[in-house]
This record gives structure tokens, C-alpha cells and sequence, in this order.
């Protein structure tokens, strides 16, 4: 074993990379990885409990996002379930593949193999729905458009509706799909009700890691095979546990999401406000962009004249945990194609600082990642 591991004092304000697990969701898998034995696709008793389970999670999960239980394919997770959507639509309908510059590599490499166009995105982040139009106007065939329904590092909402509005008329054809990983927690179903494919993923938003669905309410080629699991659609052993939390997590998330909502836009507008106000090198990277359409825990800050990677370096030694541009593979920090598509100058860029907030935040996280912030600051104005 290698590694500091988080101390308990740490204030973690990267819920967008993955957040703390609700504890009903812990219960509810514990007797999947403990008591219960079997296989969902087996003839048994025990087999028959845990395809009962998972018929129970689909019919929650289901409903929740707005679906029917037959539209439910349940993944690994966000990235299996966007390359199910984008390989397994393009396939299905025969065509191009578009998506938006600002999407998340499980897309965005999707796209690139299949040749596919991307779409420019404003100041903001916010999809050019011009632009789609004329893509679309373009190709002599779409059969997939991904734009996300809120994006991972600024937060950021886009305008679904209009997008699926403009494909109905330049692509009829075409399916919109999103990629709701940051945002099923926080919004309701009908924020991406538009969509004939949504991606979520447990760990976002108080499951377990390693389990997501797609909700499919148009035909996908699937990407897997072997045993012929989820209707053919996603061979492989179902993860009996990782789906019941996930099924749970995401019930106490929409029984909470109101009160949840509220409290932790309080967290992160006392905390934005506060950074910004502790020098006039901290600005709001999405300057006066409206924060109600933004997802309710993400903070993004520029701080001029720093390198993000060292100020991150230095919080951490104050005991607060957050991140640049998402986390990546390796744990690096990696440039950010997010704000380069937004045109955030690069000088900004550098000192781009995410600070994402969840539903176990608490005031003292925010207190203590602002005591963190103003000590580094201090320290890199001593040593500039
Ligand atoms: N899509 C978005 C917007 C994400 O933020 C993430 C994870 O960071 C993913 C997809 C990938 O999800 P997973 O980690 O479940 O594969």
C-alpha cells in the first residue's frame, strides 16, 4: 500500500470527482457482500433474490429518471455507459457522430473515432445552438448528438431543450443523448427529459464506484458480448451490490434534493464570495455568468499568476483536497480542454482551481478550505 491516505481533518471539496457514499446506500449493499449469494442470471433461489433485487433497482432507478424500466441498461459506469450511447447509437442509426468541445473524454474519444464533428461552445461553456445547426446542416446523415446535461469542471447547465429542438429540425433522425453523471444528484428528471439516452453514475452522487446505467428510450448496438445480460444490450455478471446502491443512493438523493439543494448553494456562494473577496488575483472563472445555471456545488475560481498544480500542492498541506481540470488517470493535472474551448486565456487557465461541494459538505469544510486558501495565498505572496 502506497499513499497518504485522507485524514480525517481534511476538508474534501472534490465531490465531482466522486463523492461520500450515503449511508443507506452502504446498508442497502452490505447483504450482497455478505449474507446473500447468487448470481442474477442463474435458475436458483439465490439466483432469483438477486435478479429480483436488480428488477426492484430498475423499476426505482426507472422512475427516478424519468424512464421506464425497460430502458434501463445498467454499466460499470459513466464511461461505459457514454461509449454504449455514442458507439451504440451511431451503429444502431447509421451516421455521424456530434458532440460538444466541452464534453468529458468518455465522449469526446467516442467521437473522434467514429470521425465524428464537434460543436463550439460559448464564453461560458454553453453550446452554440447556431453552430449545431449548422453542423447538422451539414452532414448528409447524423445519427448521434452528445452534449452533457451539466458539465464536470465549471458546472455549467446547457439548454437541452433547444439543443433537442434544433436536432428535431435539422437531423430528425438523429438521437440526442447526455452524459447526466454530474447532474442527476442535483436536478430533476426533467431537466434532461429531452434526451433519448442519459448516462448517470452511482459514485456522483452518493453510490458506490463502479456502476452507472444508460436510460436507452431509443435502440443501441451493444458494445459487449458474451452472456446476453440487460436484454442483450450489456453482457457480464451483474454487480448485484454496486446496482441496489446504487438504487438507493439515488432515492434518498431525490427524497433530500430540495433541502440538499438549498443548503449546499449557501455553502458554495459563501464560499466563491469569500475567495474572490480575499484578493484581486481570485476572480470567478465564469466571470458574471448566471450561478443559477450552474450545478449547486461547483465553485470555479482563477487565480492570476499561479500554477495550479503548486497552489493545489500547498492547500492539500493545509488539509483541503481539490482539483484543477478533472482528475485523470495518472492523478496529474492535466490542461484543462474545457476552459481552452471556453477561450479562457491561457494565463488564467494556469491558476484554474475547482472546488466542488457535495451533499456531506458541511460549513466547517467551507471555513477551513477558506483559511486554507488565504494561508497559501499569503504563503505564494511571500515567495513571488
Ligand atoms: N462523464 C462525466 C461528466 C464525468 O464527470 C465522469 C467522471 O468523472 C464520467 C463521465 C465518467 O464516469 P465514471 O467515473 O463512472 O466512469
Amino acid at each position: 500500500m502506497s499513499g497518504q491516505p485522507r485524514q480525517r481533518e481534511d476538508a474534501y471539496l472534490d465531490h465531482a470527482a466522486t463523492t461520500t457514499m450515503r449511508p443507506e446506500a452502504i446498508e442497502a449493499m452490505l447483504p450482497w457482500m455478505t449474507s446473500h449469494v447468487g448470481n442474477a442470471s442463474g435458475a436458483h433461489r439465490a439466483a432469483r433474490l438477486a435478479r429480483v433485487a436488480i428488477d426492484d433497482a430498475r423499476d426505482l432507478i426507472a422512475d427516478l429518471m424519468g424512464g421506464d424500466s425497460s430502458e434501463i441498461v445498467f454499466t460499470s459506469g459513466g464511461t461505459e455507459a457514454d461509449n454504449l450511447a455514442v458507439f451504440g447509437a451511431a451503429q444502431a442509426i447509421g451516421g455521424a457522430a456530434v458532440a460538444s468541445t466541452v464534453e468529458h473524454p468518455a465522449v469526446l474519444a467516442c467521437v473522434e473515432e467514429l470521425g465524428g464533428r464537434l460543436v463550439a461552445v460559448d464564453h461560458h461553456g454553453v453550446l452554440d445552438i447556431d453552430m449545431l445547426g449548422s453542423v447538422l446542416g451539414e452532414l448528409d446523415r447524423t445519427a448521434v448528438v452528445s452534449v452533457m446535461t451539466a458539465n464536470n469542471e465549471t458546472g455549467v447547465v446547457q439548454p437541452l431543450a433547444e439543443i433537442a429542438a434544433a436536432i428535431r429540425s435539422k437531423a430528425p433522425s438523429a438521437v440526442l443523448h447526455t452524459d447526466a453523471v454530474q447532474a442527476f444528484g442535483w436536478i430533476e428528471p426533467d431537466g434532461y427529459a429531452d434526451a433519448d439516452l442519459v448516462s448517470i453514475s452511482a459514485h456522483k452522487f452518493g453510490g458506490p464506484q463502479g456502476v452507472g446505467c444508460l436510460l436507452a428510450r431509443r435502440p443501441v448496438v451493444p458494445r459487449q458480448v458474451g452472456g446476453g445480460q440487460e436484454r442483450e444490450l450489456r453482457s457480464g455478471t451483474h454487480n448485484v451490490a454496486g446496482i441496489v446502491a446504487m438504487a438507493t443512493a439515488a432515492m434518498v438523493c431525490a427524497e433530500q434534493r430540495a433541502n440538499t439543494v438549498e443548503r449546499v448553494k449557501s455553502l458554495r456562494d459563501r464560499f466563491v464570495d469569500s475567495v474572490t473577496a480575499l484578493d484581486e488575483r481570485v476572480s470567478r472563472t465564469l466571470g458574471d455568468f448566471d450561478v443559477q445555471n450552474t450545478l449547486p456545488g461547483h465553485a470555479h475560481v482563477c487565480v492570476e499568476g499561479v500554477d495550479s498544480e503548486t497552489f493545489l500542492l500547498l492547500l492539500e498541506r493545509e488539509g483541503v483536497l481539490a482539483a484543477a481540470a478533472s482528475s485523470c488517470a495518472s492523478g496529474a493535472q492535466q490542461s484543462s480542454h474545457v476552459l481552452s474551448a471556453m477561450g479562457v486565456e491561457a494565463s488564467r487557465a494556469r491558476g484554474a482551481l475547482r472546488f466542488t461541494l457535495g451533499w456531506s459538505s458541511t460549513d466547517d469544510d467551507v471555513d477551513r478550505a477558506l483559511a486554507g486558501f488565504e494561508s497559501v495565498l499569503e504563503h505564494l505572496s511571500v515567495t513571488l
